[in-house]
């Protein structure tokens, strides 16, 4: 049986892999329209610095990156974070510490009093009853107020979807949040008794010695494929039997074809077998982000922590800045630091028309303001991606099981990556291992 992976980012590879593993009699034709497979996940080296193109690792609070890691026999290439990553900052008028406990929250001068004290009113509120859907912004407003929402909710969502609370729904984007609220009536309720539960330590983030490319770099040496690297397919057609996957390098028949590239990549390939299931793929959004990486060889500033995240209402031309070389030591040469700002998102996605020098001085500008940075880098790096990461609106759950309903017209048709049902990379994998499953059954 033929198999095709359309996309080779985190979600086809992991799909590759665990189809592999459970029947290795399939054959795997892996397409990717670029010449080297990972997509967001992706590391480039410049001068002896290190930037990740995306995302810099994954979280161990889920188990499913952390196990195909293992199971892809990579543990050597695991990086933790340093000590240092637990250091936190929010930039409002000027840098704040991210208060980690509830005495450091009361001693934080990001919030009044009077907002602290709405904050603890969460405790007091009663949970909605329905199973509506609702913004991360109103949420938060009815749970922990205004206050809150502007400053913590605003700064965190800007951090892992580049889009704002008013944008995202919060079950689609938060669905632990939510749950909490079903099951325990609040926030604050839930996290005492999910505490009490589960003693130890909750999760780190976690990369790759080497950058999160290794980790791909590897994938590909144990994946037994037919790979069409730089090969972009622009059509999927009903076949006897099966589908054609249609590319500039031909036409290939195969059995079955998950489609794990993005959701507007899947509309145009998927326009010629179904109008309709192409418009709802079109529908889904992304918010567009660029990357800037700096690497200094001598930098007057400690970066002693993880980096920092902006306020909507602190008006920068930056979302935050990662301050890579303390997270991840080998991403710089000794003695010199590197850091990535992030630019763009749903806050501000004009500046995604920016040229390269425009995004490197308002990276500059961002540094500037928030870190008092203003030293010529000495190595720079621009990765812009116009379909970053996907937005998850109000409504996104049920727009998804109306999409995976429609898909399931087609038996042997299959969609996986992150614009579904989960943007990081434990969410990918844990998607993709499941699909694997339900393709050895089929
Ligand atoms: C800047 C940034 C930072 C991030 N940081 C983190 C983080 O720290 N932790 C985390 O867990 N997640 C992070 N994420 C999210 C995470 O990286 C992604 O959700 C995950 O890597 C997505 O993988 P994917 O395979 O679903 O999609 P993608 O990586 O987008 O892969 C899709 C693939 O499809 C290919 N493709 C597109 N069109 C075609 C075509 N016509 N034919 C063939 N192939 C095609 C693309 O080339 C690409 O390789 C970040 C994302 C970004 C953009």
């Amino acid at each position: 049986m033929r198999v095709a992976i359309i996309g080779a980012g985190i979600s086809g590879l992991s799909t590759a892999f665990y189809l592999q593993r459970e029947r290795p009699d399939r054959e795997l034709l892996i397409f990717d329209a670029n010449p080297v497979p990972g997509g967001t996940m992706c590391t480039v080296e410049c001068d002896g610095f290190r930037f990740e193109a995306g995302g810099n690792g994954f979280l161990t609070n889920k188990p499913d990156s952390l196990q195909l890691v293992k199971d892809a026999g990579a543990e050597h290439l695991l990086l933790p974070s340093s000590e240092l990553a637990r250091k936190r900052f929010i930039y409002t008028d000027r840098l704040h510490r991210l208060p980690e406990t509830p005495p450091a929250f009361l001693a934080s001068r990001l919030l009044s009093l009077p907002q602290k004290l709405r904050v603890a009113a969460e405790l007091f509120i009663p949970p909605r009853r329905d199973d509506g859907d609702e913004t991360l912004q109103s949420f938060g407003y009815r749970r922990v107020g205004k206050a809150f929402t502007d400053v913590f909710l605003d700064a965190m969502t800007a951090g892992i979807y580049a889009t704002t609370p008013g944008r995202v729904s919060v079950n689609a984007a938060f669905p632990l949040v939510v749950q909490l609220e079903r099951e325990y009536g609040g926030l604050f309720r839930g996290m005492l008794a999910r505490r009490k539960r589960q003693a130890g330590p909750g999760g780190i983030l976690m990369s790759f010695r080497g950058g999160v490319g290794r980790f791909i770099s590897h994938l590909q040496t144990v994946l037994r494929a037919d790979w069409r690297l730089g090969v972009p397919v622009t059509g999927i057609l009903r076949d006897v039997d099966g589908y054609r996957v249609l590319s500039a390098a031909g036409e290939e028949h195969v059995d079955q074809v998950v489609v794990s590239a993005t959701a507007p990549a899947a509309a145009v390939m998927l326009r010629g077998l179904d109008a309709e299931l192409a418009s709802r793929l079109a529908a889904i959004d992304y918010s567009p982000i660029a990357v800037v990486g700096f690497g200094y060889r001598h930098l007057d500033h400690p970066l002693d922590g993880f980096g920092l995240l902006t306020t909507t209402a602190a008006g920068l031309p930056i979302l935050g800045v990662l301050w890579d070389s303390s997270i991840f030591p080998d991403r710089a040469p000794d003695g010199s630091k590197c850091l990535r700002v992030m630019i763009g998102g749903q806050r501000n996605p004009e500046q995604m028309r920016l040229d390269e020098a425009g995004l490197l001085a308002a990276a500059r500008a961002g540094i500037r303001v928030t870190m008092g940075v203003d030293a010529e880098p000495d190595v720079s790096f621009v990765r812009r991606w116009q379909h970053g990461i996907p937005n998850y609106p109000v409504g996104h759950l049920r727009a998804m099981d109306a999409l995976f309903a429609h898909v399931a017209r087609y038996p042997g048709l299959h969609l996986n990556c992150n614009a579904y049902r989960g943007i990081a990379m434990n969410d990918c994998v844990r998607n993709s291992r499941e699909l694997a499953q339900r393709l050895c059954a089929g």
